[in-house]
């Protein structure tokens, strides 16, 4: 996932990230946006890296791709455990989510 496809906000490049410990595993977001979040065997949510990879430690960042901002805003509104995160790489401002102004 290149840096040029990541997707911006008032040219802000977007990361999101996951708080496992709120994470009620019911896999909305994996169904929103299949290409950021996947379910791992403990049976919560990761960001998926580079490559496809999930990302499992817990916390972990992954670039939002472009093309799926508005998955992963919708992920974030949509999750029960109000535990998706997005916010801007530059100053870890949270944009989209429960953190969010
Ligand atoms: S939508 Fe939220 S609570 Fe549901 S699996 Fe994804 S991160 Fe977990």
């Amino acid at each position: 996932m290149s840096v040029e496809r990541a997707a911006v906000v008032g040219d802000e490049a977007l990361e999101v990230w996951i708080d496992q410990d709120l994470c009620t595993g019911d896999g909305i977001c994996a169904q929103y946006a299949p290409e950021v979040f996947e379910l791992d065997i403990d049976g919560l949510a990761y960001v998926k890296g580079a490559d496809d990879e999930l990302l499992s430690a817990q916390g972990a960042t992954t670039p939002v791709p472009l093309p799926l901002l508005t998955d992963v805003v919708d992920s974030a509104k949509e999750c029960p455990g109000e535990c998706i995160h997005v916010r801007r790489v530059s100053d870890k401002v949270e944009v989209f989510g429960p953190d969010a102004e």
